[in-house]
């Protein structure tokens, strides 16, 4: 394995949609050990570190749109993952491929053949079943790629273990159109030979490709690179990953406000038989730990709620400096510090930040059903009053001097402290959630607290 202790990995999506949280995962498990130790037996400090090849595999000139390759490369930004080579554009090696297409049909390893699906048939009813299709070499047509008689064609998957397809009943592939196109399992065997792929990292729906790629290195005399297939995401009700659970997309997540790290990590815990003890990782520390051997063969779930409970880990992980600089770009809004600053232990995602602490910055919010419920109960009114005298008088009007005077009101009237602090928070928020009452009080300051305390006895009074 010595000669593949630097690891050449690579990413390799078709450009026909955004970018998925399995498309992510992919991206991110090939990153992990681009930037991990390698597999030699020395490990990284001498093997050096990987490289990650991001190719578009844009051959599909219908499905593929420049928009959707910028939404992938802006996803990938985003996650972090970044690449060291590329990217390479699968359509810009026409000319490679053609002249590999050249070679094959020059000695005979590869022949043009007319014959389509109806002569495959008939060859089977004449041949059997299990047999391959071979064609007869023609003048022209399609190009097909010769598999030999014998033997089989099998590789030992680093996910699932050794698979084995006998030749004998594997079709001569088609390699290429009639007008010349080549098709897409030649052209990624050419392009992953060319870029000295070590590795070969991707979703198990592309298990059954595998041996027609293994089919052109073989016809070319090259070394094929190790490949792994990772299972499938599903959803917590057991069915495959899609919008029906939630995010599917990043850009999805990112709208949501999960932090890229959180994703990252997330996403690598998945059947990667981390330590499930711990789970809290950065990047580093994942490339790591990271092992394709120990990644489960059966289908991963992604469930957003465990993605969310990470994501306030990873969120308060981050300095307020770091916090209050992502959560302004979220917002697009400026001068959040020092709400940031009490509303950090109560937040998972940046989408919670602003419903909880908007009104800091844009008044009260409008609910209309909470306020009725809270100030609008028996005896608020006269809390309200009894609260914002309490204040007033304050030499110092700071989190520690209000708690203190509201504690002492709570006694004074010998009610319980959720009767004296709830109509204040619906006062000043607008609604029953907000972050700690003392805190917001001493943010918002003397005046604006007392005026939004005013405001509210005033709608209280109109509405009774
Ligand atoms: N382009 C393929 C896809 O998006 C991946 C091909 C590969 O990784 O070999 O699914």
């Amino acid at each position: 394995m010595g000669l593949r202790s630097v690891m050449r990995v690579r990413f390799a999506p078709s450009p026909t949609g955004a970018l998925h949280i399995g498309g992510a995962r992919t991206a991110l498990y090939n990153w992990l050990l681009a930037h991990g130790p390698g597999d030699g037996p020395e490990g990284g400090a001498a093997a050096g570190r990987g490289s990650f090849v991001l190719r578009i595999e844009d051959t599909d000139r219908e499905r593929s749109t420049e928009a959707n390759v910028a939404q992938i490369i802006d996803a990938l930004a985003w996650l972090g993952l970044d690449w060291d080579e590329g990217p390479v554009s699968q359509l810009a090696n026409t000319p490679r491929h053609q002249e590999v297409l050249a070679q094959l049909l020059a000695r005979g390893q590869a022949y043009h053949s007319s014959a389509g699906a109806e002569d495959v048939k008939a060859f089977k009813l004449a041949h059997g079943a299990e047999c391959g299709f071979r064609g007869e070499p023609e003048p022209s047509g399609a190009v097909r790629l010769r598999v030999p008689q014998e033997g089989e064609t099998g590789f030992v998957d680093l996910v699932r273990g050794e698979l084995r397809f006998p030749n004998a009943s594997m079709d001569d592939p088609v390699i290429a159109r009639a007008d010349g196109s080549v098709l897409y399992n030649f052209a990624v065997a050419v392009d992953d030979l060319d870029a000295r792929i070590t590795h070969v990292v991707r979703g198990d729906d592309h298990i059954s490709n595998t041996p027609k790629q293994l089919l052109v290195f073989r016809a070319l005399g090259a070394e094929p690179p190790l490949y792994a297939h990772l299972p499938m995401l599903l959803g917590p009700d057991g069915k495959k990953l899609s919008k029906r659970h939630g995010a599917a997309s990043v850009q999805e997540l990112r709208d949501r406000g999960y932090l890229p790290e959180a994703v990252n990590n997330y996403i690598a815990l998945l059947g990667t038989g981390f330590d499930p003890d711990e789970e809290f990782f950065t990047m580093a520390e994942m490339a790591a730990r990271f092992r394709l051997d120990r990644v489960s063969r059966s289908p991963a779930v992604f469930d957003e709620r465990k993605l969310r409970h990470l994501n306030g880990q990873h969120l308060r992980a981050l300095t307020l400096d770091e916090l209050t600089e992502r959560l302004e770009r979220f917002t697009g809004r400026s001068g959040l510090r020092e709400a940031v600053a009490i509303s950090r232990e109560k937040i998972q995602t940046l989408a919670d930040f602003w419903p909880l602490a908007g009104f800091f910055f844009d008044g009260p919010a409008d609910d209309p059903a909470a306020f009725d419920r809270v100030v609008g109960a028996a005896g608020a009114r006269e809390v309200l009053l009894q609260a914002r005298d309490a204040l007033a008088v304050l030499e110092h009007f700071d989190a520690g001097s209000i708690e203190r005077v509201l504690r002492e009101l709570v006694d004074r009237l010998g009610l319980k402290p959720g009767e004296v602090f709830q109509p204040l928070r619906v006062a000043i928020a607008g609604t029953t959630v907000s972050p700690g009452i003392f805190e917001s009080l001493a943010l918002l300051g003397r005046e604006r607290s007392r005026a939004l305390i005013d405001a509210a006895l005033a709608r209280a009074q109109a509405r009774a």
